[in-house]
């Protein structure tokens, strides 16, 4: 039988624009003649993997926006540190190709370690500046710089139009399009707004990691930042979500707080008690061997002469 259509390897729904395949790629060449031919605004999508509804947002907003969509899936050794959880990381590759075909990706780029890092540890790499140092650079030195390199690397190698984020990674985000800014780079980035589960918990690859009861406990993130988002002033914020967390402290299993911050959103300074403006409220804890981040955006109203309402903006 013959082909109605014959668009060779990279065949395209007429019409539709879709791709009937979805290309897996594992090296930087292969990568190339992935997007060799294609045409239109090139969207991209970085994760390490162990996909869920939060990377499929981020996926379904490229997939809406782009003519061609890559998603590559990359545990980066770089931004792990000597006791955090980089081989036992979830590693899941066949379910994720599945659900980006579902999601009608044009390509999944899955390089090993080598064709990402080809002279070994880069002895070159991306500095975070001050903003690095603080929140998840306190808890984890290095990471930041880890990831930005990375970043910029998977930047260069799929050369996209645009770029998406999770706000769940709110500091990431931020640090990223600082990185675009200062280096010039010829990308868009679009954060999109954190997928959670019906009760409340940001949606992470690390859940996996968590039981029954750690699962329960690890609820106060988010109930932290609930509770924040209910209140008018910087000072209330604080205080209504430090209260859940420190209820958390005493459950079974505990709830270990690693830092509790509301911060500007652009270089994640600590507002003062009288502030007005947008804000980030921004929590990481951790129960029993897994650490959780999750943070909400604010919008601080400027205090009224009396009786102040509720912000009542972003409530997870
Ligand atoms: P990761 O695989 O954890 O490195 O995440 C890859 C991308 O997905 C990052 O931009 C994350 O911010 C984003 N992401 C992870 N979890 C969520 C979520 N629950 N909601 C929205 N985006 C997310």
């Amino acid at each position: 039988m013959t082909a109605l259509y014959d668009y060779g390897e990279f065949e395209q729904q007429p019409g539709l624009g879709r791709p009937l395949v979805t290309r897996v790629v594992h090296s930087r060449a292969d990568l190339e003649a992935a997007r060799a031919g294609r045409f239109g605004e090139t969207a991209v999508v970085m994760t390490m993997g162990a996909l869920h509804e939060g990377h499929l947002a981020l996926i379904r907003a490229a997939r809406a926006s782009a003519k061609t969509v890559i998603v590559t899936v990359f545990v980066n050794p770089l931004q792990f540190g000597p006791n955090e959880d980089f081989d036992r990381y979830p590693r899941t590759l066949d379910e994720d190709v599945r659900l980006c075909e579902e999601a009608e990706v044009d390509v999944v780029f899955a390089p090993p370690v080598d064709d990402v890092y080809p002279g070994g540890k880069p002895m070159v790499t991306v500095n975070p500046g001050p903003m690095g140092d603080l929140l998840e650079g306190v808890f984890r030195p290095g990471f930041f710089g880890g990831v930005l390199t990375v970043v910029n690397k998977l930047l260069n190698l799929t050369a996209p139009d645009v770029a998406y984020f999770g706000q769940k990674d709110a500091q990431q985000l931020a640090l990223i399009r600082r990185m675009v800014l200062d280096f010039n780079l010829p990308v868009e980035i679009v954060g999109v707004p954190t997928v959670r589960e019906p009760d409340g918990l940001a949606l992470s690859s690390r859940n996996r990691y968590l039981s029954t009861e750690e699962r329960a406990t690890a609820l106060a993130l988010s109930a932290a930042l609930a509770a924040g988002a209910q209140q008018a002033t910087a000072a209330g914020i604080r205080s209504a979500a430090r209260a859940v967390l420190d209820r958390a402290a005493a459950a079974d299993p505990p709830l270990r707080t690693d830092y509790l911050a509301l911060v500007g959103p652009d270089d994640f300074l600590e507002v003062p008690d009288d502030y007005a403006g947008d804000a980030i409220l921004a929590v990481a804890a951790r129960v029993g061997g897994t650490r959780l981040i999750d943070n909400v955006p604010l919008r601080i109203a400027a205090a009224q002469p009396a009786g102040g309402q509720s912000n009542g903006d972003g409530a997870p």
